[in-house]
């Protein structure tokens, strides 16, 4: 049985020298391959670095994450397509989106940013239809303002990943009416969030993927506590469980779904 964790961030493993160990814990559970996730010109070379150390269990991606939109965010966009020029190269653009849950309060301040958060997000939509390339969005309290950014921009809604689904089986239906699909944390496995599953329910095995999102967002049983790849495998087994599957045959198709969508291979 393998496992892809399609999303996390291993950077603070790095940086704690922990790294070999959280790989070892994954292989041990059965995630074979991890997606780290960029977010800014702070881990992308980091990432890059990673990879070509680890590239028989390590893959990446390079994006602006929403909350990461500075005031300098052109000029971090602008660095982005060099990072495709020699390997090991992104297997996606992202994770880039929009994210209307941190704004500041400040009315003005706020207006600002979420403009700058647009227009980093289309110029990247743009990015990654002229490198033929998946995008991984990250939308929070956004759904409605994201879908209509991708459908605006024409980008290829099969190359769409929705990250951390936490938006609702309505909204769900709207993602794969038109192509999209959605990829699933451990919050799918919170007492808290029925509609997290029921969303879940209607995404389906055929295209679903699955993550951590570590260091954050521990499935049940090691909620609260930090993430890390491994737990992928309890996010899993509960997930196959609420679509009445055995876990082999989940992780079979989420593995072959991950790879077909990140092209790896
Ligand atoms: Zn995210
Ligand atoms: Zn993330």
């Amino acid at each position: 049985m393998e496992l892809i964790d399609s999303h996390c961030h291993l950077e603070r493993f790095a940086q704690q020298g922990e790294l070999d160990a959280v790989l070892a814990r994954a292989a041990e559970a059965g995630v074979g391959r991890l997606i780290t996730i960029g977010t800014s010109v702070d881990d992308w070379p980091l990432y890059q670095r990673l990879v070509q150390e680890h590239s028989d269990r390590l893959s990446w991606t390079a994006g602006l994450h929403p909350c990461d939109v500075g005031e300098d965010w052109e000029s971090q966009v602008g660095q982005l397509a060099q990072y495709w020029q020699s390997g090991p190269r992104p297997v996606a653009v992202g994770e880039i989106g929009l994210d209307r849950f941190r704004l500041p309060r400040d009315t003005t301040e706020a207006a600002t940013l979420m403009v700058r958060q647009e227009k980093a997000f289309q110029a990247q939509l743009e990015l990654a239809k002229e490198l033929d390339m998946p995008v991984v969005v990250h939308s929070r309290h956004a759904f409605e303002a994201c879908l209509s950014m991708i459908d605006l921009c024409g980008f290829p809604w099969e190359r769409v990943v929705f990250h951390c689904f936490v938006d609702g089986p309505e909204a769900l239906r709207q993602l794969r009416a038109r192509g999209g699909r959605a990829s699933f944390t451990g919050i799918v496995t919170y007492k808290s969030a029925p509609e997290v599953r029921e969303a879940c329910r209607e995404q389906g095995l055929d295209k679903l993927m699955i993550e951590t999102d570590a260091p954050y967002l521990a499935p049940v049983p090691n909620r609260g506590k930090p993430c890390e790849p491994a737990m992928l495998r309890d996010t899993a087994s509960f997930v196959a469980q609420e679509l009445g599957v055995s876990l082999e045959e989940l992780a079979a198709q989420t593995t072959a779904n991950a790879r077909a969508f990140f092209n790896l291979g």
